[in-house]
């Protein structure tokens, strides 16, 4: 789709948006499979070194990132590591990057530039249960209220993921996010045998536009995971033996001098 490419030009394939090079204080990725090898813990030492590897094969000096745990919380962090527990995570030091995991779940990664002009970032790992729980929101919040971005400056972007193609769900998750989301929700479901496709796409891409993000600056990848499950990590596809692919977004590093 628009605006997404991936090069083979570097060590390992990363994926970009148009979306977020339009900024040029701002670099960001997305791996592959063939990609640093994340551990699916975010304890691990494997984890640590392919977010170190990612984070150097993007420009930046470092990464920040969390243990996923499907729903709303989104941190501010000013230093690399395991910031915690939460599904998003904010900063605006340079050189810092934070980096989401994923084997299907949406990440979404945005960018926007506050009063003085300096730019703030984020990533949101868009699980369903994370969608209902607004995670995409609240990062755009965070941004807003706590770093002073204004919204109708922000870029962002959907990685490659689960896609409306593929991403069956039962009942019981349609009710649920018919009972979280505003009205609307109704339109993210399409009926599949006497099950639901989900599209956790456009349930984003709505949170995006809610949020005052113009919607010509958000970028949605196109790409679904279980139908490219040979190109990125798909849960859906190869269950436990599935690893994690990453996006990653943070502020050009400052160079001394
Ligand atoms: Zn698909």
């Amino acid at each position: 789709m628009a605006g997404w490419t991936i090069s083979d030009a570097g060590c390992w394939p990363l994926g970009t948006f148009d979306a977020l090079r339009a900024l040029p204080d701002v670099v960001h990725g997305v791996t592959t499979r063939e990609g640093p090898a994340f551990g699916t813990d975010a304890l691990s030492a494997a984890t640590a070194d392919a977010a170190a590897a990612t984070a150097a094969g993007v420009g930046l000096e470092a990464a920040a990132w969390v243990k996923q745990v499907h729903g709303g919380t989104v941190l501010r962090v000013d230093r690399p590591g395991l910031a915690g527990q939460a599904d998003a995570l904010v900063t605006d030091t340079p050189g810092l990057g934070v980096l989401g995991r994923s084997a299907d779940c949406p990440l979404i990664l945005a960018a926007g530039r506050r009063g003085d002009g300096s730019a703030a970032v984020g990533f949101a790992h868009a699980s369903w249960r994370a969608t209902l729980a607004g995670i995409t929101a609240a990062m755009l919040d965070k941004l807003a209220f706590e770093m002073g971005v204004r919204r109708d400056t922000i870029h962002a972007a959907i990685a490659p993921a689960a896609g409306p193609c593929c991403y069956e769900v039962g009942a019981e998750v349609r009710e649920a996010a018919l009972a979280a989301l505003d009205g609307g929700a109704a339109e993210f479901f399409q009926p599949h045998g006497g099950r639901w496709l989900f599209d956790l796409w456009a349930a984003n891409l709505a949170q995006l536009a809610a949020a005052g993000v113009p919607r010509e600056r958000v970028a949605l990848s196109g790409v679904c995971t279980i139908c490219r499950g040979e190109r990125f990590w798909s849960w859906r596809r190869q269950g436990e033996a599935a690893g994690r692919f990453a996006a990653v977004i943070g502020v050009r590093p400052t160079r001394p001098g």
